[in-house]
């Protein structure tokens, strides 16, 4: 258990740093309360909406996001521990800084591990967005819930705790609008939008943001068949809404049409912008998340999971109905806790330019060091 008020602990940790763990320590007394409440709710019985109200509204003709991915906070509770996460702090503060995003997607490994303080580490995490009042969304990765020790199986308490945690933050978009029946993952929602007010107030958006939880942590790491079918239904019928929308998709652990790009296979490169360093790991099963994007007409799939790779690669559709591929893109690994210490951190920004009829996105990495990579 963490010593949060332990003089010799203190005596570690810098005065600012100190102060900001007495506040969220305060918060993180109510977190027992917070995580028996859910655990008391069956989670397949619960159907959460996104948060209802907070249009997502470009700003001359712009919609600009900040992707940060695998910040990994409260790896060990030491001095170590907490100096990484100061980094991670500063890291995001100066992305932000620089940046000035309309938008941050968290897109999973928020967390190390699962801990009773888990919320204390979440605070952690949001605060530099939530100062600078830009709203975020997140969708988790296999570390958001990890047990150190074996969990009860399909056990979906702690996720669905995080889960409220983070949807009772000002500024989270998190939405949950479908909860796996299979044993797959909460986070899966979609954001609307707009061009303009008037826009919005019509309620016909220009892009959509789609969330699938890829699982894992104390659920197997997967994109349950349920998920993908609701993802088809759900796209179907805003496209006989509104017609076909540019879209975004955003995971955690890659799809296995990543696996066709390898640092092993040079060749694999060739079509791709961007840092391959890492092989890839995609979902224990393939249950057709890929075939259901290219019919909901994603047009980028965003990614985490792998810290050594940042690419953007083509991916060619096995659809004859879709005229331009999928790209398939990691985010920067924008923390210091986690795998591959010696990687420099950042953040995969994208930029949905909206002025035409057919909107386009632009994306790049701004790096922590302030330089920009892959722009185009
Ligand atoms: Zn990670």
């Amino acid at each position: 258990m963490m010593c949060l008020f332990c003089d010799t602990r203190r005596s570690q940790i810098p005065r600012r740093q100190w102060r900001e763990m007495t506040h969220y320590a305060a918060r993180a007394l109510l977190t027992p309360f917070l995580g028996l409440a859910v655990f008391l709710t069956r989670a397949a019985s619960i159907r959460l909406q996104a948060t209802p109200g907070h249009s997502l509204v470009a700003r001359n003709n712009t919609f600009t996001i900040m992707q940060i991915t695998d910040l990994h906070y409260g790896e060990s509770l030491d001095a170590r521990g907490f100096a990484q996460d100061a980094k991670s702090t500063r890291a995001m503060q100066r992305l932000l800084s620089l940046e000035r995003p309309d938008l941050v997607v968290f897109s999973g490994d928020i967390l190390h591990v699962w801990r009773d303080n888990a919320t204390q580490f979440w605070d952690q995490a949001m605060a530099p967005t939530l100062e600078r009042r830009i709203r975020h969304a997140v969708v988790f990765g296999n570390h958001d819930d990890l047990h150190r020790d074996p969990p009860p199986q399909d056990d979906l308490s702690r996720r669905m705790a995080l889960l409220h945690y983070d949807m009772s933050l000002p500024g989270s978009l998190t939405g949950s609008m479908f909860v796996s029946r299979m044993g797959g993952g909460v986070t899966n929602y979609m954001l609307e939008v707009y061009r303009s007010d008037e826009d919005a107030a019509r309620g016909q958006p220009a892009a959509l943001l789609w969330f699938l939880d890829s699982g894992g942590g104390s659920i197997r790491e997967i994109i349950r068949e349920d998920q993908v079918r609701w993802f088809s239904a759900k796209a179907r019928q805003l496209k006989e809404r509104y017609g076909v929308l540019p879209a975004f998709l955003y995971m955690h652990i890659p799809s296995h049409e990543y696996l066709q790009y390898n640092p092993a296979v040079p060749e694999s490169r060739s079509r791709c912008v961007g840092w391959m360093n890492d092989t890839v790991h995609p979902t224990k099963e393939d249950t057709g998340v890929f075939d259901a994007a290219v019919a909901a007409h994603i047009q980028y799939i965003f990614v985490g999971h792998m810290h050594g790779s940042d690419f953007c690669c083509p991916a060619p559709t096995r659809s004859s109905s879709a005229s331009d591929p999928v790209m398939l893109c990691f985010g920067r690994r924008s923390g210091y806790g986690g795998y591959g210490k010696v990687w420099a951190r950042g953040a995969r920004m994208q930029r949905i330019d909206l002025s035409a009829d057919r909107p386009t996105m632009r994306t790049w990495i701004r790096m922590e060091d302030g330089s920009i990579e892959q722009a185009g």
